[in-house]
């Protein structure tokens, strides 16, 4: 080291001998010496000032290298007191901020200070080196001129000593300053290792309090509440929530929100998809939406405008919680205050407690389906006692029903072997239960020589049929028959195996008693038909008599026998009149038996139902002109039937003359109406009109309502009752009425345009039937 600095100083002095040596002998500073004296004594090219510096510089050299020594001599002493300064600072810094791992910068005054004197130096030293130069020649003395070398070596010695000090002070500095960087950066990571730390061991702290209360006996709600509570208080956050999203995916709902500051919860907000689209996208793709600038993230756009602003949130970290690949719901951490950075184990512990709320989801869905399933264990056993008990009490009254039916009961195997049978079976067919159990329906039952139909009835049901009323003869134990009506099907048993059950009713009795029936009504039926040929016969054999006793009376009125006085001819036509009331009488009558016994022949044709009308309009002329009264008949051209003509002209006529009858004004309409199936005539009339008594027995025999009318109108009671027997019994079709009192009258009469064939036996039938 002490070789080093010697060298130093001997290049140094090597060097400002050279510099002096050169000076002195080199002529090119020989002759910048001469241009300067010379330019100090003829300073015509120059301008005044340099020359007057000049010729001044000549003049004071002396003053002026002695001057320049001096400041030489101060500057050196100033860096000699400054690089003693310099070196106690580092010294302090090395003992003191490496310790103590601070860093503190170089004063800057004295850095400043330190510049000024090396330039001060630097500028001195070259000043007085060029002085010497150029007043070389003016000095008498040469050995001035040596001195002054002298002096300039030794300050170039002790200058460059003291840079060279300074110089090394200042790497040192550099050194050290880099050092006690290293260190701040050391000591700065540390710290946040230490908060990391600090940090970490709140977070698993809250964490395994929270994993502690994740049990069944915390409810979700409670659960959320104290996850909600230890998140804010272990991240510093002003308000975090716990959201669950709604079954369609279209909307948020908070399940809990807490503030910090004022430590309460609330719930039930709802955020709806359709007004945060960029929020609802974003939670779908990230498990955790870091936002540390709210105003920056594309995540939290939806809410710049109005909610951060006016709640002054500046950050969002929000961790997804999810659910057999779903997302279920969010926890939601809104920082109030400037933006903030999560840090990753913050991220992390958001992430944490996102899955500690899915397990508290998964833990009450599990316990939900667990209660359920003890509930229906409980259910499903309380029904299986209700059954059972209802079985049993079924089963009870089965039996009892068994044993006291009136029916005869048999359970057979698929071999027809019996495997039960009712008291009631024991005592129809004679034979004990106890007998019969094991034995063949067809060994004990079927009669001889029916084997045929019993092997048909039982194929039958093996093959699934289901018999229902068969009449059947059955064997019984003493030999005898019994006839049975037996139902019989083949059902499963507790086991799956075919049972027959055999039902039967003994209708021996039934069927003697059917048999005298029988019996008795066609005595009746008989006697009956005989008593409507005897009215038939004997009402024709009055008609007879009593058609030429109408011929004669007319031939009579119409004074072809002689000239009548005005009492017989009032008398007579008295008499005409009732002759033939009783005609039609008659007719009806006979019309009638003929009916009921069956007998009366009928007539089919074809033909055009406006001739009818054509006919019933010609016939009933007179009573519309006696009673002056409008009939309008309104029927479409073109319309055929195939049936009786002759009874329907009776049945439309007799309906038209009693509407004319009962009518004292106004008029009288026949609609025929084509109908798709069938035939409508519609006659309606101004009239009397049927009280609702009178309704009832319209259409019975003999039947006249009472009415003003009864007296002045002849009748017979008959009409309307022939009218409908004709219509329903031989024609097929139907009449009903309609009618208001003093309002009129409405018969509606239906036929098929095809009537249908009535045979005389059937005939019979219907009747009965009435
Ligand atoms: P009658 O020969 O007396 O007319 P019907 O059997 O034809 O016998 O009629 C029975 C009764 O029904 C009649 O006596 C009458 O009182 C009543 N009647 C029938 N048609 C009409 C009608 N269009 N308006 C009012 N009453 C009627």
């Amino acid at each position: 080291m002490v070789f080093k600095q010697l060298l130093r100083v001997a290049c140094v002095a090597s060097l400002s001998v050279l510099a002096i040596a050169v000076v002195s002998a080199f002529p090119l500073f020989e002759e910048m010496a001469l241009t300067a004296n010379r330019l100090a004594h003829h300073p015509t090219n120059l301008p005044s000032q340099a020359h007057a510096l000049l010729a001044w510089v000549q003049v004071y050299k002396m003053e002026l290298t002695f001057g320049m020594f001096l400041t030489l001599g101060v500057l050196t002493f100033a860096l000699f007191i400054l690089d003693r300064e310099f070196r106690a600072h580092l010294q302090y810094k090395l003992s003191t901020s490496i310790d103590q791992r601070r860093f503190m910068m170089t004063d800057p005054a004295l850095l400043q200070k330190i510049r000024l004197s090396r330039i001060g130096f630097m500028i001195a030293l070259v000043a007085i080196f060029i002085l010497i130069t150029v007043t070389y020649q003016s000095y008498r003395n040469q050995l001035i001129v040596q001195f002054f070398a002298l002096g300039v070596f030794l300050f170039n010695i002790s200058g460059t000593y003291f840079f060279g000090s300074l110089k090394r002070a200042g790497q040192m500095e550099r050194l050290v300053n880099r050092l006690n960087l290293y260190h701040q950066n050391k000591d700065e990571a540390q710290e946040k290792l230490v908060q990391a730390d600090k940090r970490l061991q709140r977070q698993t702290a809250s964490l395994a309090y929270l994993a502690s209360h994740l049990n069944k006996q915390t409810s979700s709600q409670l659960f959320y509440q104290a996850l909600i509570k230890q998140s804010a208080e272990t991240l510093s956050v002003a308000r975090v929530s716990v959201w669950m999203y709604s079954a369609d995916k279209q909307q948020l709902v908070c399940e809990a929100l807490y503030e910090l500051k004022t430590q309460a919860y609330t719930q039930g907000q709802v955020l709806v998809a359709n007004d945060f689209p960029h929020y609802f996208d974003a939670l779908k793709q990230a498990r955790v939406v870091v936002a540390d600038d709210v105003y920056q993230h594309s995540a939290t756009q939806d809410f710049v405008v109005d909610y951060f602003p006016s709640q002054q949130i500046g950050a969002l970290l929000d961790a997804t919680i999810w659910h057999d690949d779903e997302m279920i719901g969010v926890i939601c951490h809104e920082h109030v205050g400037p933006a903030r950075e999560w840090t990753l184990d913050e991220q992390n512990y958001a992430g944490s407690l996102a899955d500690l709320a899915r397990l508290t989801v998964e833990l009450h869905r599990r316990q939900k389906v667990e209660t359920d399933l003890v509930e229906h264990q409980e259910n499903f056993e309380d029904m299986l006692k209700t059954r059972t008990a209802s079985i049993e009490s079924n089963a009870k009254l089965f039996r009892f029903l068994v044993e006291r039916a009136p029916v005869t009961i048999l359970y057979m195997n698929a071999a027809n072997e019996i495997i039960e049978m009712n008291p009631e079976a024991e005592r129809i067919t004679g034979y004990s239960r106890d007998y019969a159990i094991g034995r063949t329906y067809q060994s004990l039952f079927v009669p001889e020589g029916m084997t045929g139909e019993h092997e048909a009835l039982s194929s039958d049901v093996f093959f699934g049929n289901k018999i229902q009323g068969q009449e059947m003869l059955i064997r019984r134990a003493d030999g005898s028959t019994t006839e049975l009506s037996i139902s019989r099907s083949m059902e499963l048993d507790a086991e799956g195996n075919p049972v027959i059950i055999s039902i039967g009713q003994d209708i021996s009795q039934q069927k003697a008693l059917e048999a005298s029936l029988i019996k008795a009504r066609e005595a009746a039926e008989s006697a009956d038909r005989i008593k409507s040929m005897f009215v038939a016969s004997m009402s024709h054999e009055l008609r007879t008599p009593l058609n030429s006793i109408i011929g004669f009376l007319g031939v009579v009125l119409q004074g072809m026998s002689g000239e009548l006085n005005v009492k017989q001819k009032d008398q007579l036509g008295r008499a005409y009149a009732s002759s033939k009331h009783l005609l039609s009488l008659i007719s009806d009558v006979i019309d009638i038996s003929k009916i009921e016994a069956g007998f009366l022949e009928t007539h089919q044709m074809t033909f055009d139902i406006k001739e009818v009308m054509h006919d019933v309009s010609h016939a009933v002329q007179h009573l519309v002109i006696e009673r002056k009264l409008n009939l309008q008949i309104e029927c479409p051209e073109g319309i055929t039937l195939d049936s009786d003509r002759k009874r329907l002209y009776q049945v439309v006529l007799n309906v038209v003359s009693n509407a004319l009858k009962y009518t004292e004004k106004g008029h009288v309409s026949v609609k025929v109406i084509p109908l798709p199936e069938q035939l409508e005539i519609v006659v309606a009339d101004t009239g009397i009109g049927i009280d609702e008594a009178g309704l009832a027995k319209l259409f019975k025999p003999f039947e006249r309502i009472d009415s003003r009318l009864k007296i002045k109108t002849l009748g017979t009671g008959l009409g309307l009752y022939l009218t409908h027997k004709i219509l329903t019994l031989l024609l097929g079709g139907s009449i009903t009425v309609n009618s208001k009192v003093e309002q009129g009258s409405t018969f509606t009469m239906r036929l098929p345009y095809q009537m249908p064939e009535v045979e005389a036996g059937k005939l019979v039938n219907i009747l009965e039937g009435q």
